[in-house]
């Protein structure tokens, strides 16, 4: 479980507050329950004397007579708080606390043959946080598919004779589907074209559906990530070099965006192809765009980096003159 101190004690914070949070709730129910009927406060104050007069019994080793009768008293009292119960239509549970790990409890442990593990949950946690430090401070809400302008696309043919407004309709069409069908295992995309075409604009519109649907996603460009990582593992810190390459490779989605735009060496060429490429055999998507030409990237990278690239992306080829210099 190679996560970094800082984001085990923050996925620990939250796993304590939750349980607090259940907890307190559970506390509350009960009040409130005491508060509408009383039979119920009365038979839970008996119960607990109850419970320490057996203790009491068992300790001084009392005959088992009157530790039996306190066994029965307690039954007693037990069915006639469930009969209160289901007289006024109140399920059984109330009393337990709701966790939102049913397993550990909110703990994030468990037993399992007289062994503590890790819960999944535990794991789960620890990993988004990793992700949401990676893509803090995205624009998310500037970049939404609703507000993508179709109309800065020509209605004209350009000189290959394709008409860029049906090319981008056809491409926000599909991004659009992408996302509101997106699971774990679905589809990678390239989006290739020049500048300002909307690229970003889109997978951040992809991102945002996504992450509304529970999936967790990363979005970083590869300047920033390649930056992220170069220093990491040149200054020796390998313990967050790892938590950066877990979260890459275990969120529901990546979007690696700019890619060749990064200061390139034979380091973060590797680091580039081992990210796409577990991902890949992980079975789960990557969203990479770029600037770059298929045979700009084989010069690049390699041959073998974008042949997975085509044979894993479905690819989308943006059209039509840069966005940002007609909003001037
Ligand atoms: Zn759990």
């Amino acid at each position: 479980m190679p996560y970094s101190q800082e984001i085990y004690h923050i996925a620990k914070d939250r796993l304590s507050e939750r349980r607090r949070q259940a907890l307190r709730a559970a506390d509350y129910r009960r009040e409130q329950l005491y508060l509408e009927i009383p039979a119920l406060r009365e038979i839970n104050n008996e119960l607990m004397s109850i419970g320490a007069a057996v203790a009491k019994s068992v300790v001084r080793n009392d005959n088992q007579h009157s530790i039996k009768e306190l066994s029965e008293r307690s039954l007693a009292l037990q069915a006639e708080q469930n009969t209160i119960l289901a007289e006024n239509h109140i399920d059984k549970d109330i009393f337990e606390p709701k966790f939102t790990c049913e397993k550990c409890e909110d703990t994030g442990y468990i037993e399992r043959d007289n062994r503590t593990e890790v819960c999944d949950c535990f794991l789960k946690l620890m990993a988004d946080i990793a992700g949401e430090q990676l893509s803090a401070n995205l624009p998310l809400n500037e970049n939404t598919f609703k507000n993508f302008k179709l109309d800065y696309y020509s209605t004209e043919q350009d000189i290959n004779g394709k008409i860029p407004f049906n090319r981008m309709s056809n491409i926000y069409n599909y991004c659009v589907s992408y996302a509101d069908n997106f699971g774990i295992h679905s589809k990678s995309l390239l989006l290739r074209g020049g500048t300002g075409l909307g690229k970003t604009h889109l997978s951040l519109a992809i991102a945002n559906e996504v992450i509304k649907k529970g999936f967790s996603v990363i979005y970083v460009s590869a300047p920033e990530i390649c930056n992220k990582l170069e220093k990491e593992h040149f200054s020796h810190q390998y313990n967050d070099q790892e938590d950066t390459f877990n979260s890459l490779l275990k969120c529901d989605l990546l979007i690696l965006d700019d890619l060749g735009t990064e200061f390139v060496s034979p380091f973060t060429v590797s680091c580039i192809y081992n990210i796409f490429n577990s991902r890949v055999l992980a079975n789960k998507p990557t969203i990479i765009s770029t600037n770059m030409q298929l045979n700009e990237l084989v010069t690049t990278y390699s041959q073998r980096f974008v042949s997975r690239l085509i044979g894993s992306c479905d690819r989308l080829d943006f059209i039509g003159d840069d966005i940002r210099t007609q909003i001037k």
